[in-house]
């Protein structure tokens, strides 16, 4: 008959010895852990920060990858192409945007970069060199058109109604630039402070008007007197602009000296999408429902509610 399974009996002396040894080591280890532990007792525990740079500097290395970001670092400044219809030189402007949407923390001439986009580049099927190319950018660009409920619903072939102004919240005066009156629906008005409340808690826009409402709803009426002078960069957008939803925002992102904020000249355009607030809003903008109009760094749109 099998012996009750008991440890101790089927140890020799010099195995005790060992194994008292091992016993008195784990205890002072055990007595050192609680006190290191005591020592800190009453603190928080410290939240975890961001990776350390050497980190991401390392994660931007990609050895491999150092011929496509060669690449890419020339035509971040010279490529010659017209995204969205006027002639455009390199692609810096929407580097935020394709970094984001990568996945990548990575400066866009980084071979981390490269490598991060060629994952992009897999994932939607298109040629996975690293190398960033106007057709990528077709494929991207549609996907970010698409995500914005106003472009499905005109895509549909509808304009979707304007709401009845007395259905609007005003803006404050100090959240509006120079002052004037804004209008947006009540949920986008109580996005976007939730919005720039983050940003500011996050040490951006504390210098106004950065972050300000240069523009929100506006009146079929009103969208067609400002198209009619030539003011209107598109013919679709004297028929049918997102800013006559209600949801549709445009904010101040430090222009050019001199610039309109909304001016779609490149070099204003480039500036804007330089600003730390830009950079923030392509990275956290959607916590809050907002989605970007990749050519106007300064349009954003509200999607809680259905235009
Ligand atoms: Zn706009």
């Amino acid at each position: 008959m099998a012996r009750a399974l008991v440890c101790g009996d089927m140890l020799k002396a010099s195995d005790i010895r060992g194994f008292l040894w091992a016993v008195l080591i784990a205890a002072g280890l055990g007595a050192l852990l609680l006190w290191r532990v005591g020592g800190h007792r009453g603190r928080p525990p410290a939240p975890p920060g961001p990776p350390p740079a050497v980190a991401r500097r390392t994660g931007c290395a990609a050895p491999a990858w150092r011929s496509a970001a060669a690449q890419n670092g020339a035509s971040l400044a010279n490529l010659a192409w017209a995204p969205f219809g006027p002639p455009e030189t390199g692609w810096a402007t929407y580097a935020p945007l394709v970094a984001h949407e990568a996945g990548t923390p990575c400066p866009p001439d980084s071979p981390g970069f490269a490598q991060a986009y060629a994952a992009w580049q897999a994932q939607e099927k298109l040629p996975a060199d690293g190398i960033f190319k106007p057709e990528d950018f077709r494929v991207m660009r549609a996907a970010l058109m698409l995500r914005r409920p106003f472009v499905l619903a005109t895509t549909a072939g509808a304009c979707p109604a304007a709401p009845d102004p007395a259905t609007l919240a005003n803006a404050d005066a100090a959240e509006a630039y120079g002052g004037k009156a804004v209008q947006l629906r009540p949920g986008a008005l109580a996005a976007y402070r939730s919005l720039v409340a983050a940003a500011r808690a996050a040490g951006l826009a504390r210098q106004p008007p950065r972050l300000a409402l240069v523009s929100g709803f506006r009146g079929p009426g009103e969208e067609a007197l400002r198209c009619a002078d030539g003011g209107c960069n598109t013919l679709t957008r004297a028929h049918c602009s997102a800013h006559r939803t209600g949801l549709a925002l445009d904010l101040y992102l430090d222009p050019l000296p001199g610039a309109d904020p909304t001016s779609t000249a490149e070099a204003n355009r480039r500036h804007m999408t330089e600003t730390p607030e830009y950079r923030w809003l392509v990275s956290n903008a959607a916590r809050f429902g907002f989605l970007p109009y990749p050519y106007e760094p300064w349009h954003w749109e509200w999607t809680g509610e259905a235009p």
